[in-house]
């Protein structure tokens, strides 16, 4: 019976894995079948309310479309009762009513913003002061002349336009005299204020506006006057009850800019460059409906009269459906875009756009990806537990399941044990009774052999209570001051009878100067009994069995050597564990049960101290058992 294997880590790795491939089987798997289930279930009940939602939606979809249409409708109705003047444009622009708009004459051509008006005819061409003016600056050279003539004209001329001409020309004149400080004085002069500020020229250009720019250049950056022209200028360009042309304006804004002024001075310039670009892509005619222009994302509007366009980029005419149709989940989308969800073509004022909807939707499946993450967390976190608990169930099963196989090993051990001692003392009782006359000799070497087998089994029976107050947590030791000698000489006592018999050499050795250890004594003898035991069972053949005591390197060492049959490395660890026998046949025979050296283990470890052994098949072995000793001279003893 080889006990030892079962009960051995190979034993416990096994019963581990049995009781994880159980988990696996009887918990795991169920559970992740049971979350598999959850999951789907989850998904196809989102699945089905987006599909109910859906048909929800699809009819009120229909009623969006119609509503859509007709607020179009409706904003092409009401911008016609707009008057179109370029202060329209100002306030329609900052009102964010539009991205930028066009106004259109009668004839369908652009009255604001548009392109270079064509010049009008000179109301200054008879007259006698303004062509000797001409003539002295462009045919005879006489700047000098040119400046006097046309200073004249300025300052007497009552007519605005003829009169801020005039002062261009002499502040012209002036610069080509090469006198810059005249020109920019003359400038300030003539059209800071006063009536020529808002005069025009023949392309109904606003002179002072031109001449402002002008006077920018001249001044130098850190002149005095500079902030004040600057602001005139901005003052120009930003009221529109002046009226400069478009292009003007536009033009003056960039300078404007480009001298450094942030881009919000000028609320309306996105909106006239804007509208410049389609006025230069293509020539604005009045349309219907929500039409695409050359401008890449550009769209416009006719107001009903197609007298006003209006200029919206895509993401405005999304935003102001999202504002206006107050309905979460519908949205506008131009035709680039494919909505996600289910569309419609958009009424006829919106041709090419769709209608659908969107954010209920997402929010319905984000509800639905949020439960199922829930789920799922709960069921890890389930399974986890589960795991846990099982683990350690499994844990208390298998101590059980030790404790358990440990008593039915005992059982059959004792009872196999006691057999065969008790078997022999009987034949020797019953050969003893069988004689009608006892012969003394006889008797008395039965009778010895009675008294061994006797020994053996109280031996035996000792072992096994040992052992069984060990295993219910039952051995006390009774530690006292003992002295290695006494403890050498009662193990010796107690097998000296056995060991005097012929083929068996046995040597004591134990000084008595040996320091004392605190130890159980009789505990201590049983382990040198049961190592004394073994050398003497597993030597075959004339035996030489040595027990000793010395001191070496801080303890008190106890070796049990004999010549016998020796143990093979790769058992040097095995031999202590409980039931263990290297071979099993010869410990039937010697009648073993695995117990001994597991006691002797457990004794010694009791006691703060270690087993070692050395020994190799057919060369003996030699047992120490080491304690710690409280002597501190390191003398040796012999
Ligand atoms: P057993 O009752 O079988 O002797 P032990 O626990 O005392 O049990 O010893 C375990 C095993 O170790 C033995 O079965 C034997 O194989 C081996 N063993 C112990 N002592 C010796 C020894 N002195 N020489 C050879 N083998 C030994």
């Amino acid at each position: 019976m080889r006990f030892g294997t079962t009960l051995g880590s190979a034993g416990q790795d096994r019963s581990t894995w049995l009781v994880l491939l159980f988990l696996l089987l009887g918990v795991v798997a169920p559970t992740a079948c049971v979350l598999w289930f959850m999951n789907d279930a989850a998904t196809s009940q989102a699945e089905s309310a987006r599909q109910s939602v859906t048909e929800a939606y699809r009819g009120q979809l229909r009623l969006i479309r119609d509503r859509v249409d007709s607020y179009w409708e409706t904003r092409a109705t009401a911008l016609a009762e707009q008057a179109g003047t370029p202060e329209d444009f100002s306030r329609m622009v900052k009102g964010g009513l539009a991205d930028s708009l066009v106004y259109l004459h009668a004839d369908g051509s652009p009255a604001y913003p548009s392109t270079a008006q064509a010049p009008s005819a000179d109301p200054a061409a008879d007259r006698t002061d303004w062509r000797i003016a001409q003539t002295l600056e462009e045919r005879e050279h006489n700047i000098p002349g040119a400046i006097g003539a046309y200073a004249g004209i300025a300052r007497l001329e009552p007519e605005a336009s003829l009169a801020a001409r005039a002062a261009q020309a002499h502040i012209r004149n002036l610069l080509r005299f090469g006198n810059r400080d005249a020109a920019t004085a003359a400038i300030l002069e003539y059209f800071a204020g006063g009536r020529l500020a808002s005069a025009t020229d023949l392309q109904g250009r606003i002179i002072a506006a031109d001449e402002h720019l002008l006077a920018l250049r001249l001044l130098a950056r850190g002149d005095g006057r500079r902030p004040a022209v600057l602001q005139r200028l901005i003052g120009f360009l930003n009221d529109y009850r002046f009226p400069i042309p478009s292009v003007q304006r536009l033009f003056l804004m960039d300078e404007v800019l480009a001298t450094g002024v942030k881009p919000e001075t000028f609320p309306t310039y996105a909106a006239e460059r804007l509208a410049a670009q389609l006025l230069e892509a293509e020539p604005v005619r009045p349309g219907a409906g929500l039409e695409s222009t050359r401008v890449p994302d550009l769209w416009k509007l006719t107001a009903k009269g197609g007298r006003m366009v209006l200029l919206l980029r895509s993401a405005s005419v999304m935003n102001s459906m999202r504002t206006w149709l107050k309905e979460p989940g519908f949205e506008v989308f131009p035709p680039a875009i494919k909505p996600r969800n289910e569309a419609i073509a958009a009424g006829p004022m919106l041709p090419g756009w769709q209608v659908a909807f969107t954010s209920q939707n997402d929010r319905l499946m984000e509800a639905a990806s949020r439960r199922r993450t829930a789920y799922l967390w709960v069921g890890y976190v389930v399974v986890a537990s589960m795991i846990i608990a099982g683990l350690l169930l499994g844990q208390t099963l298998r101590r059980q399941f030790r404790l358990a196989r440990l008593k039915t090993d005992l059982v059959a051990a004792v009872s196999h044990e006691l057999k065969t001692p008790l078997a022999s003392m009987r034949l020797l009782v019953d050969s003893l009774l069988e004689d009608a006359e006892l012969d003394p000799q006889k008797t008395r070497d039965y009778l010895a052999l009675v008294a061994g087998e006797n020994l053996r089994l109280t031996r035996l029976i000792e072992n096994f209570l040992t052992f069984s107050r060990i295993e219910r947590n039952r051995q006390r030791f009774e530690f006292t001051e003992a002295q290695p000698a006494s403890i050498v000489q009662s193990a010796a006592g107690a097998v000296q009878e056995r060991f005097q018999q012929a083929g068996c050499h046995f040597v004591v050795a134990a000084d008595s100067s040996l320091p004392p250890i605190q130890a159980d004594a009789d505990a201590l003898a049983t382990v040198l009994v049961n190592l004394l035991d073994n050398a003497y069972k597993y030597t075959s053949g004339e035996k030489h069995i040595a027990l000793r005591a010395f001191y070496e390197s801080g303890s008190v060492v106890f070796a049990v050597a004999d010549n016998g049959i020796g143990i093979p490395p790769r058992e040097h660890k095995r031999i202590f564990r409980k039931f263990y026998q290297v071979d099993q046949r010869l410990a039937r025979e010697t009648g073993g049960c695995g117990l001994g050296l597991s006691i002797v283990d457990h004794i010694v470890r009791a006691h703060g101290g270690h087993v070692g052994v050395k020994s190799q098949p057919g060369e003996g072995s030699t047992f120490s058992v080491s304690l710690p000793s409280r002597r501190s001279d390191g003398r040796a003893a012999a």
